[in-house]
């Protein structure tokens, strides 16, 4: 028997992270879109009403989310801003490392840390030269005693200017290569850690990215998560998990650029009529209600093989990313259609949704590269 109807608990998250969302990130949205800076109200007010660190252990300070109740409450994020809505994610992208392989005193130590200092942590896995292949990282964490000694280059890092920690990956052994490649836990303030000024981008411009130096920083061996050379199974295996917040993100976003476009096409007089009259303007509606429809369809079916530990799950994690966020982007192209001029100007939220997407498609393994690990899952 196949149930769709949400349980009182998660109609529970829906509505609180809806009621957030509608009272910090709505009316802050274009402001830190104009701005390009970090959040740090909204954040502030997400640690205050339990927003932050939804899957976290309840002991630390999380809500101890499966991936279908933090897929419910990314969908709300990113129907108000996905910038700051990934303010809050990339949080739980670089914890997931932690969740996946921490030992008991890593855990009471870091996500104590972030928890007491209502901090936000980053994820630095991309490099110059290793962006969809991750096995080109040159990174390296060269182990000295009881310390690795941290030297390399990170770009694109979420939240690195903002974090308390970052999870870095790096090789132990650069003969080895990719094999020897390993997380680590490393405190943003230690010594030689050089971070560049955020980058100006087209989108999501309330979150910010940074290029990182590393030089010669000295991490202790008890910041390792899991043990040497574990340390692509660690990236890919929170790809598995984070990947369906990044289609829920986009799934918000399309939702809102929907209904944006569907009262303004009610109430948008030409030719003696609404231009929702014209077929040709319903039939993009309709079309657009289909793929918000199926985006959260699989994104829901995702988080829910993932929950269930089913063998397919990181292949449909892969489908709901590409799906949901491929979805969002002729969504919010079509409303920007459906608006005319109004929709092309900075008035409406959906010029902006249009400019946010497009990072969707993007960031956390492109849509290609999910196309490569749909089609080796299907033919291996
Ligand atoms: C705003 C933003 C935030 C980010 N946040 C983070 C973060 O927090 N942490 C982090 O570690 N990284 C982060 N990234 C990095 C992001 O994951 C990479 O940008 C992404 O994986 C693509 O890498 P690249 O930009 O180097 O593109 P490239 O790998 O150079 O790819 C360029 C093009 O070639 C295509 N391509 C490459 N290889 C293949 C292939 N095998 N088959 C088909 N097509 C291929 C790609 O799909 C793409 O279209 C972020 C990036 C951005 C822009």
């Amino acid at each position: 028997m196949i149930d769709f109807t949400l349980t009182d608990k998660q109609l529970e998250i829906q509505a609180k992270y809806r009621d957030f969302t509608k009272r910090w990130i709505t009316p802050n949205a274009l402001k830190f879109d104009e701005l390009a800076e970090f959040p740090w109200p909204v954040v502030k007010a997400a640690y205050e009403e339990g927003i932050m660190n939804g899957p976290l252990p309840t002991q630390f300070g999380g809500n101890g989310y499966s991936l279908i109740e933090g897929a419910i409450a990314a969908e709300e994020l990113g129907a108000g801003c996905i910038g700051i809505g990934i303010g809050i994610e990339a949080n739980t992208l670089a914890l997931t490392p932690l969740l996946l392989v921490a030992n008991e005193w890593q855990q009471k130590e870091f996500y104590g840390r972030i928890h007491e200092e209502k901090g936000v942590a980053a994820y630095a896995l991309t490099e110059p030269n290793a962006g969809s292949d991750v096995q080109g990282i040159k990174s390296t964490a060269i182990k000295h005693g009881d310390k690795y000694i941290l030297n390399g280059h990170k770009r694109f890092i979420t939240n690195a200017e903002v974090s308390t920690f970052m999870t870095v990956f790096a090789l132990t052994d650069p003969e080895r290569g990719s094999r020897s490649l390993s997380a680590f836990i490393v405190p943003t303030n230690s010594p030689g850690v050089e971070i560049k000024p955020h980058l100006m981008k087209m989108g999501q411009r309330a979150s910010v990215q940074n290029e990182i130096i590393f030089h010669d920083v000295e991490v202790p061996a008890t910041h390792l998560l899991g043990r040497e050379g574990e340390g692509f199974l660690i990236a890919m295996k929170t790809f598995d998990r984070t990947r369906n917040g990044v289609g829920a993100l986009a799934l918000g976003a399309a939702r809102t650029a929907y209904e944006t476009a569907r009262d303004w096409a009610k109430n948008r007089i030409q030719f003696g009529k609404p231009i929702a009259a014209q077929q040709a303007i319903a039939f993009m509606l309709a079309d657009i209600d289909v793929l918000i429809e199926t985006s959260r369809l699989l994104v829901y079916r995702s988080a829910h093989a993932y929950d269930a530990g089913l063998k397919e799950a990181s292949k449909l994690s892969a489908m709901a990313k590409l799906y949901a966020s491929d979805s969002a982007m002729k969504v919010a192209t079509d409303a920007v259609q459906i608006m005319g001029g109004d929709g092309y100007s900075r008035d409406f939220m959906v010029e902006k949704i249009m400019r946010d997407v497009k990072l969707n498609q993007i960031y956390e393994g492109t849509n290609q590269v999910q196309r490569v690990v749909i089609s080796k899952s299907i033919l291996k």
